[in-house]
């Protein structure tokens, strides 16, 4: 009995074995099958992702091939976590430029608000896609050339070969505060500006219409984003406020578009602060143009003026032609009367008739000589009359000459002048170091240049506002200004950086006249609102050396200025 239930028993167990096994053999092959595809799915799937970014795309070479060699799931994890801090890497660079993307777009929208003249086209062309583009550089260079095309377009002429070939004093107005690019500078220094040859070449670029703000802005604009993001489009507009070097009488104005721009908060919209900086630019445009409008004229007036005197310059050698014709006429007639005289003295045969001869060639002789002394007194009288209107114009011409010379002086000085603190600006700078180079390399004499940055600045503007800020440069131009020697010179570079040239000394002699500088900056005792302020600042020294360029010297002095700056600020420090 026993034996016929265990016998029974097997067979059932060995029926659910094999019918298991079968089972498992089924579920193998699907998930063989479910594995293929996976793998196929995968591999396709990494081609989406070819060509992002190099360091993906080795690895998802990788992922591929160890798909195909059917590596083992240890390794093919091991690739796959690889993969991702790639990919976390990525999506916060897309988060990056999508920030920058915020940041920058006033900025864009500023560009088309401008309606800048068609002859700059391919640069905006360029500008904008700088602006998106994913990798745009850092913004100091894209603001840098934001400024420099609108600078351009404010000093636009039609005629684009002078226009080409010199980018005349108006347009050196507006300087853009990069670092300097020596070999540039070196081959093509500042000239000293001169009174444009030709009238032509002043012509005028037609002035575009002002931009319909109000529309082209506010249609676009994104309302003010996170703290962040609005921090840094203030910081970007500010910047490029500054980078305009404006006219005295515009610095009010940029002084109300700055409060404007300190007192934007977070749901605002930046319509009014855009619309008031395009209205600034279209104002310094136009008052550029009306400026060489003026030139223009008065070199056409100056023209008329020179043709006038050279026309009454022909008339008065004329007048001398005819005077001497005159006299030459009264010589020969003077000579036939006396000939005359003396053949008939000779003829005569008593004294009556004597008498009678010389009486009338006397009268005659007296009759020439008062009809030319009458010709002569008209002649000489209107002489006289065009000497003196030749006298007048010209009394007009040196007095409209000389107050052009003063213009163009004012001007020469206003475009090498730093707007706001009044000492000599980067141009002033980039015009003195080729002279100093010049003479450093002709002479010998050491030459050493100074970066001065002033310390955590930016805490200043954000603790007590730019209006602070700008009083601290200010102050800090000044007791640079004057702590240096006559001999050496001091220009504001940009922001608030300065830029010192000492002539004459070692590098070693010159540290402790910086540090004295230096010493003399944090005694200078400062108040915003009732509390005293240290301001400190730090410079970085170089000296010129053998076979140097200036950027090379420049560079130098910069890193020793870093070093400054990690070392602690407030400090000096001397280039290697
Ligand atoms: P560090 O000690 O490292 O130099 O710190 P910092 O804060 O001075 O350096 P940073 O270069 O980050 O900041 C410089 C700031 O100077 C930023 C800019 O807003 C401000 N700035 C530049 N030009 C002017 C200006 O003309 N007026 C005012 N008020 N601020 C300016
Ligand atoms: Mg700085
Ligand atoms: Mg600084």
């Amino acid at each position: 009995m026993n034996t016929d239930k265990d016998a029974l028993e097997a067979v059932q167990w060995k029926t659910r074995y094999l019918d298991q096994l079968e089972e498992s053999e089924r579920k193998e092959k699907q998930w063989h099958a479910a594995d293929d595809l996976l793998r196929k799915t995968v591999s396709r799937l990494t081609l989406a992702a070819d060509g992002i970014d190099d360091l993906l795309d080795r690895q998802l070479r990788d992922l591929r091939n160890a798909i195909r060699d059917r590596a083992s799931t240890a390794n093919l994890r091991s690739l796959v976590e690889d993969m991702s801090s790639t990919l976390v890497r990525l999506d916060k660079g897309r988060k990056k430029h999508e920030q920058q993307q915020d940041q920058r777009r006033p900025l864009l929208e500023l560009l088309e608000a401008l309606k800048l003249p068609e002859n700059s086209k391919r640069r905006i062309k360029k500008l904008k896609k700088q602006l998106s583009s994913a990798d745009g550089g850092d913004s100091k260079a894209v603001i840098e050339a934001f400024a420099t095309l609108i600078g351009d377009a404010c000093a636009a002429s039609a005629d684009k070969e002078a226009h080409d070939a010199s980018p005349g004093l108006l347009a050196r107005l507006f300087q853009p505060k990069e670092r300097p690019q020596p070999n540039h500078s070196a081959q093509t220094p500042v000239p000293a500006p001169e009174i444009p040859p030709s009238a032509p070449a002043l012509v005028l670029a037609p002035m575009t219409p002002p931009p319909a703000h109000a529309e082209s802005i506010s249609a676009a604009l994104p309302e003010i984003p996170h703290q962040e993001t609005l921090d840094t489009v203030r910081e970007i507009l500010i910047q490029l406020l500054e980078r305009l070097s404006l006219p005295d009488e515009l610095v009010d104005r940029v002084e109300a578009i700055r409060d404007v721009i300190d007192h934007v908060s977070e749901g605002d919209s930046w319509d009014t602060v855009l619309e008031q900086i395009a209205d600034l630019i279209q104002t310094i445009r136009a008052q550029t143009q009306q400026e060489r409008q003026g030139i223009t004229t008065f070199l056409q007036q100056l023209s008329e003026r020179l043709q006038e005197v050279d026309r009454q310059l022909q008339g008065s050698e004329q007048h001398y032609d005819e005077a001497m014709a005159a006299g030459e006429r009264l010589d020969t007639a003077v000579k036939d009367e006396m000939n005359g005289m003396g053949t008939r003295v000779r003829d005569a045969r008593d004294l009556d008739t004597l008498k009678q001869v010389v009486q009338v060639h006397i009268d005659t002789v007296l009759e020439h000589m008062q009809s030319h002394q009458n010709t002569e007194q008209q002649r000489y009288s209107q002489a006289k009359q065009q000497i003196a209107h030749m006298g007048d114009r010209l009394k007009d011409l040196e007095r409209e000459t000389s107050s052009l010379r003063e213009r163009i002086h004012e001007e020469h000085n206003q475009a090498m002048t730093d707007a706001l603190t009044g000492i000599p600006n980067r141009l002033a700078y980039e015009d003195r170091l080729q002279q100093e180079i010049a003479r450093w390399k002709r002479f010998g004499t050491p030459l050493v240049l100074v970066m001065w940055d002033v310390d955590l600045f930016k805490r200043i503007n954000d603790e007590f506002g730019h209006k602070a800020g700008d009083k601290v440069l200010r102050t800090i131009a000044q007791v640079l200004g004057r702590g240096v020697r006559e001999t050496d010179f001091v220009a504001r570079y940009g922001g608030e950086e300065f830029v010192q040239l000492m002539t004459g000394s070692s590098l070693v002699d010159c540290l402790p006249v910086a540090d004295k500088l230096r010493a003399t900056v944090e005694a200078t005792g400062f108040h915003f609102r009732q509390n005293a302020v240290t301001i400190t600042a730090s410079c970085g020294l170089a000296d010129f050396r053998k076979g140097d360029t200036a950027e090379q010297c420049f560079e130098r002095a910069d890193q020793a200025l870093y070093r400054a700056k990690q070392l602690g600020r407030n400090r000096c420090e001397v280039a290697d």
